[in-house]
């Protein structure tokens, strides 16, 4: 019988593979022109990928440790290109988990499915201009009408915002509740009262999209709610965040990885001297330093991704790890720069692409401040 660490390096090989022959040859001009590839997000729907979550019932692949290897297809795919890999850490993650978890048959089949096919683009949207790390202070309003809700507020930074067909959106019931007030809604985005203000441009993760939304008397169906208990709204999107926390971790590290391994190379290839740079104790301690953190953030990465799979509580470790990932990451991608010297800066290589995606996964999901409380709650009390 195949072991868990088996099934998840069998995947890893397969994934690495697609990586090398179809990302990594694009992954520069995705950047530069800013564009989430829509048919590079349809093929990897069509080999089954985006569906690594989830049980084979539900349009998944069935797999004995689905965090564990959505975790290595995060990293994997970040090695190539962390904007692209930003997009499916979405996909096949919150924005599908959360139609998993508290959807209906309707928003399976006609949401959920679809998705994990790569035939429709989905996104997760909480925070908003005044709600950020404080999320459970957003203002979006949902007003009860007959036979569903009226929407109105507006939302910020949601990848994959102006290219999604549908959109999880946290809306306030009563904003008198503060946080039990929140319930999550399906948005399609063909909904009357839907729009895309503002496509963001951005220095880091150039090729993931990211839009401010804005619904103004959005009509969303009573089917289109997703919590099944009022009040359970805010609870549903943490757990999912939560989770998804090991995967940000993972983009971290694929990213981290690319880094090393092209200043190893270059190290090996750049005379000084009349010798390889690489033969300078000073650049073979900031090699070995990089290695250290690299393999740290994969620990922490797998250790909470392993936990995730036996069921356990992973409040602390979701939260060290993309902490630990992130923070271990941007200090690789650093290094890496250094050691390219002053083609660390030009375009012709992508180091400085790597560094600057590597402030991606510190904000994506909560700032290295927010994870530091959520881990102070066990570590220092
Ligand atoms: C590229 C990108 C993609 C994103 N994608 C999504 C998405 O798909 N969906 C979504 O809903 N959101 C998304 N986000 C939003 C992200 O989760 C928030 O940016 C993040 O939670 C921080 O919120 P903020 O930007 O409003 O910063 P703020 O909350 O305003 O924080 C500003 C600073 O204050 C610090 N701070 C705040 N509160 C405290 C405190 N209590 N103690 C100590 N320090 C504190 C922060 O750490 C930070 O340094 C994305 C963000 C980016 C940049």
């Amino acid at each position: 019988m195949r072991t868990n660490i088996q099934e998840a390096e069998e995947f890893r090989d397969y994934i690495a593979k697609w990586v090398d022959n179809r990302l990594i040859p694009v992954a520069e001009e995705i950047d530069v022109a800013g564009e989430f590839p829509r048919e590079l997000a349809k093929e990897l729907g069509e080999l089954g990928y985006i569906g690594t979550m989830y049980p084979e019932g539900a349009g998944g692949i069935g797999l004995e440790n689905p965090n564990l290897c959505f975790s290595i297809l995060n990293e994997e795919i970040a090695r190539g290109s962390l904007g692209f890999a930003a997009w499916i850490c979405m996909q096949g993650s919150t924005a599908t988990h959360t139609i998993y978890e508290w959807g209906n048959d309707h928003l399976k089949k006609e949401y959920m499915e679809p998705a994990l096919k790569g035939e429709k683009i989905c996104a997760f949207a909480i925070t908003e201009p005044n709600a950020g790390s404080d999320a459970a202070s957003l203002r979006t309003k949902a007003t009860k009408v007959d036979g569903g809700w009226v929407i109105n507020g507006s939302k910020v930074f949601t990848s994959n915002g102006t290219v999604a067909d549908f959109i999880t959106i946290v809306a306030s019931t009563d904003l008198s509740l503060g946080a039990k007030g929140l319930e999550l809604f399906v948005v399609d985005t063909d909904f009357d009262g839907f729009s895309v203000s503002q496509k963001l441009d951005k220095m880091s993760v150039r090729s993931s999209d990211t839009a401010a939304l804005s619904f103004d008397d959005m009509f969303v169906p009573d089917n289109h709610m997703l919590s099944s208990e009022t009040g359970n709204g805010f609870r549903n999107a943490y757990r999912s965040l939560t989770v998804d926390r090991i995967f940000t971790a993972a983009l971290a590290v694929g990213n981290a990885r690319a880094a090393y391994d092209a200043a190893k190379q270059y190290a090996q290839e750049r005379e000084q001297f009349g010798r390889q740079i690489g033969s300078f104790q000073a650049i073979e301690f900031r090699l070995v330093d990089m290695y250290a953190n690299l393999q740290t953030a994969a620990m922490h990465t797998y250790h909470a991704a392993q936990m995730a799979d036996r069921g356990e509580d992973i409040t602390t470790e979701a939260a060290m790890a993309k902490l630990v990932a992130s923070e271990k990451g941007r200090e690789v991608c650093h290094d890496a720069v250094t050691i390219y010297g002053g083609w660390g800066l030009m375009n012709e290589y992508p180091v400085q692409r790597y560094l600057r995606d590597s402030y991606f996964p510190m904000v994506g999901g909560g700032t290295p401040e927010i994870m530091r409380k959520i881990i102070g709650r066990k570590a220092a009390h």
